[in-house]
């Protein structure tokens, strides 16, 4: 049986079943409440319940006590709705509400989606989550201190698992590790959400989104998470990668616009082989996506990928396309800031041009 629960002051509202937490729903629909743990320790979820009734669920009489309930406080990750609810809690709406953590992470599966990308998915302890919003990264702290971004794959709903889609940078010190020795099981610390790579919820404009190589990682988070949230605003979704096997997971991205009408997604190569018997589209990803798109003024653009390809969409869609330039939002996978440092102190460093050609993408 489904309530109605509406949140103060926000005044968003959403459906709750008998049989889910509040935060589930209110995670399931889109909207972000603000959580720690999930299982009711640390607090982070508390507000209060205005109008209407709830089961306090698993919430322990440390975190909650009797005099908290009966003043109307609750667990909305433990707490389920008995009725329709008016509830008083804040919204996250912006990434600066989440605070930042350093937390331990088990590798839970490794699996090798292309021959230079690894999906690997980290569970946190028992009672940890992490609270992002869709398009974030996190840092992975190497032993030597040294630290390495990657994007979370996942939307914040789906987050039993944090998933990462790695690609082997040559020679890198941390990729050739996940390639080589790492194993279900081991022990990663991390630390994030970080980074503003993230759906602009308060716009109504029509989304171009370009991916290259494992930039489709954010981009894959944030379409789960519009989904999820049933925004209907259209989105065309481009994914370039050098050849088919770049498109790791081709299968996946083509089934959005079979389930959602305002889905469009067109897979591009930029090197495609006889063995890949490509039928698509090819050239540099965001070339293709200007020759469907001339006129972008009344869009925004999100593209995430090799710093080369960023920077050329970014020039060119505003150039070309009339982008309004604040309009425009992109992660660029920049190498860490310690192996720059080492390109040019090295005696002989590559260079930076070099440098940014990705494997993958345009
Ligand atoms: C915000 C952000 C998010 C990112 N998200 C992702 C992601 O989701 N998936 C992903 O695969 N990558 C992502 N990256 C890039 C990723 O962080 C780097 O590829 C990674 O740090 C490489 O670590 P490493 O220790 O293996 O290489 P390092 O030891 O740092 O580098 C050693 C050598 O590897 C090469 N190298 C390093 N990085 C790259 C690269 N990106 N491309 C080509 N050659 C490289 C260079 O030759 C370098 O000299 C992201 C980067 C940023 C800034």
């Amino acid at each position: 049986m489904g309530f109605q629960v509406s949140v103060e002051p926000g005044r968003h509202s959403f459906q709750a079943e008998s049989d889910e937490t509040i935060l589930e729903a209110a995670l399931r629909q889109g909207l972000s409440l603000p959580y720690g743990c999930r299982n009711g320790f640390c607090g982070s979820c508390r507000g209060k319940v205005l109008t209407g009734g709830v089961e306090h669920g698993a919430a322990p009489v440390e975190v909650l006590s009797n005099a908290d309930r009966a003043a109307g406080f609750a667990l909305f990750c433990c707490a389920m709705a008995r009725s329709d609810l008016r509830i008083e809690s804040r919204e996250v709406r912006s990434f600066e509400d989440i605070p930042i953590r350093t937390l331990p992470a088990r590798v839970q599966r490794l699996t090798r989606a292309a021959p230079d990308v690894m999906i690997v998915e980290l569970k946190l302890a028992a009672n940890e989550r992490l609270q992002f919003l869709a398009g974030q990264y996190v840092d992975i702290l190497l032993k030597d201190g040294r630290r390495r971004a990657f994007s979370l794959a996942n939307a914040p709903h789906a987050d039993t698992c944090l998933q990462l889609h790695i690609r082997h940078a040559p020679g890198g010190q941390f990729t050739t590790q996940v390639f080589e020795t790492m194993k279900e099981r081991d022990i990663l610390r991390l630390r994030g959400p970080l980074g503003t790579f993230i759906l602009r919820e308060e716009s109504p404009k029509p989304m171009l989104l370009i991916a290259g190589g494992t930039g489709f990682a954010p981009i894959k988070a944030i379409v789960e998470h519009a989904v999820a949230e049933t925004n209907a605003r259209p989105m065309h979704i481009y994914w370039g990668g050098r050849q088919r096997a770049d498109l790791y997971l081709l299968q996946l991205a083509e089934q959005w616009p079979v389930e959602h009408a305002h889905i469009r997604f067109t897979p591009v190569l930029s090197d495609a082989t006889t063995a890949d018997r490509w039928n698509g589209r090819r050239g540099l990803v965001h070339e293709v996506a200007m020759a469907d798109h001339p006129d972008l003024s009344e869009h925004q653009a999100y593209v995430c990928g090799s710093p080369a390809m960023v920077a050329a969409a970014r020039q060119d869609f505003v150039a070309r396309c009339r982008l309004p330039a604040e309009e425009f939002f992109a992660d660029s996978f920049e190498f860490a800031a310690d192996t720059l440092n080492a390109m040019v102190t090295s005696p002989h460093p590559a260079s930076r041009a070099d440098a940014l050609s990705l494997p993958s993408g345009s």
